[in-house]
């Protein structure tokens, strides 16, 4: 059981990790959004990300409750997931610019 839920609390956890990047640092090129294409000020992605991540913090608060996993436990997966999103992203931005 235990490991059920902390295997469903990492990939919560990454996906939080994720958006949280997202909102955090735009792709906004030239004043339009590299994903979408529209101008930065209309771009519905960062709305979108947005909502994703408030449904998924919702689901982590139901993983926790639900799991035997203390607060700091969580708080180390997120630590974790965090870090690897940043890593992820900084060889990406390291590939792209090279
Ligand atoms: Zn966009």
């Amino acid at each position: 059981m235990k490991i059920t839920v902390r295997a469903q609390i990492e990939r919560v956890a990454g996906r939080i990790a994720a958006f949280q990047w997202f909102v955090d640092h735009p792709r906004i090129e030239d004043g339009r959004c590299r994903y979408c294409g529209t101008t930065a000020a209309s771009c519905p992605c960062i709305g979108n990300t947005k909502r994703n991540l408030i449904y998924w913090e919702n689901r982590l608060a139901v993983l926790r409750a639900e799991g035997t996993l203390t607060p700091r436990e969580v708080e180390g997966i997120l630590k974790g997931s965090r870090r690897m999103v940043k890593k992820r992203e900084r060889d990406e931005m390291l590939a792209r610019n090279s």
